[in-house]
């Protein structure tokens, strides 16, 4: 294991550097290095000795190897294999928007909330990223296209609120003016629903934008696609958002999965505001609603065009703003749902 310099914000850094018996200057000069992700070998201006005992304490800087990149002909979205250092595998998604290049980031190799519809659950959790792998990704991808990444969504393999702490550091760290510098506006972080991590994340005063997804607004109906809910029901749910806005300010914004059959009605679309409306008292609402991606081993189907159009229609007919997010890397199976641990594409 060693010590993972990338995962160690400035001061942490510097307390090291203090400890081996060095100058101040010199936590600057290598941690200049650690945000570029150089290896210790190749930190050039630092003297030898200072660098050997790096190395003798087990101190290194590893970024995600990249294993395979898929491009898309359609639209430009580029899919990442990664190999992390024990050879795990991770996907990560840089999506082309107008507004800058946005990178879709893993947080655990693998996922324990087993919603039924995701690919990146169907083999479970094999462990947590830390720190620096959820960092990487995104100075691996930066590296490798040659262009800034300008924003942010936890949306891959894992949930966010299940690998906490390496999340919260990781947020600080991508934040820090010396590192990437992305701020927390530019930074989204989706959630199946873990209530504990929602109320703690609301006291750690990052302005990021939550998402929730939250796919039906049945707490019985919402057990069977989301074993979450098992723990938390949908009120408990909502009630979290409603005090997570009232601390922070920041709107939420709701993920809805539109399956052919299972939550595409027009019935649902009215529950879903009804409820929303009635949950979520004056906070401002928007839902992304989202055209299922086909899981080849789950045998739910995507909604037509026109359930999508006459539920989304009911929403704003019912004061709720609602959109539908166009997919992205149709080709290379790189759409919300479809990344999985062992990078092997469906057939
Ligand atoms: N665990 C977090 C982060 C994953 S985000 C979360 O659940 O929010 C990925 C988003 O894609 C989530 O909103 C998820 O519910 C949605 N999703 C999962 N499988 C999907 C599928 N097959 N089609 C469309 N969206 C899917």
């Amino acid at each position: 294991m060693g010590m993972d310099l990338l995962s160690l914000p400035y001061d942490e850094i510097a307390a090291l550097v203090a400890d081996m018996g060095y100058p101040a200057f010199r936590a600057k000069q290598l941690r200049g290095w650690v945000v570029k992700g150089t290896p210790v070998e190749e930190m050039r201006n630092l003297p030898r000795d200072f660098r050997e005992k790096l190395i003798e304490r087990g101190c290194h800087v590893t970024l995600p190897r990249i294993v395979r990149k898929l491009i898309s002909q359609i639209d430009g979205t580029v899919k990442y294999l990664f190999a992390l250092s024990d050879g795990q595998l991770i996907e990560s998604v840089v999506m082309k928007y107008k507004h800058g290049n946005t990178i879709c980031v893993s947080c655990q190799a693998g996922c324990r909330m087993g919603c039924r519809f995701c690919a990146s659950t169907l083999r479970g959790l094999t462990r947590n990223l830390a720190p620096s792998e959820i960092l990487g990704q995104v100075m691996a991808a930066q590296n490798d296209l040659g262009e800034r990444i300008a924003n942010i969504v936890m949306m891959g393999i894992g949930e966010p609120l299940d690998n906490y702490d390496n999340v919260v550091r990781f947020l600080h760290l991508v934040n820090a003016e010396d590192g990437l510098n992305i701020g927390y506006r530019h930074i989204s972080l989706s959630t199946c629903g873990v209530v504990d991590g929602i109320r703690k994340l609301q006291k750690e005063n990052l302005p990021i934008t939550l998402s929730i997804s939250l796919h039906n607004i049945d707490t019985e109906e919402r057990k069977s696609l989301m074993p979450i809910t098992n723990k938390w029901s949908v009120e408990e749910l909502l009630a979290a958002c409603c005090d997570y806005f009232a601390e922070t300010g920041r709107r939420i914004s709701f993920e809805y999965t539109l399956i052919a059959g299972e939550t595409d009605s027009v019935s649902r679309a009215e529950a879903l505001a009804k409820g929303l409306k009635k949950q979520l008292g004056s906070m401002p609402i928007h839902v992304n609603l989202i055209p299922l991606n086909t899981v080849s081993e789950r045998d739910y189907q995507k909604s037509d065009s026109e359930a999508v159009m006459a539920f989304q229609k009911t929403l704003v007919a019912r004061g709720i703003n609602a959109t539908v997010r166009r997919r992205l890397g149709p080709d290379i199976n790189a759409s919300c749902g479809q990344l999985r641990l062992n990078g092997q594409d469906e057939g």
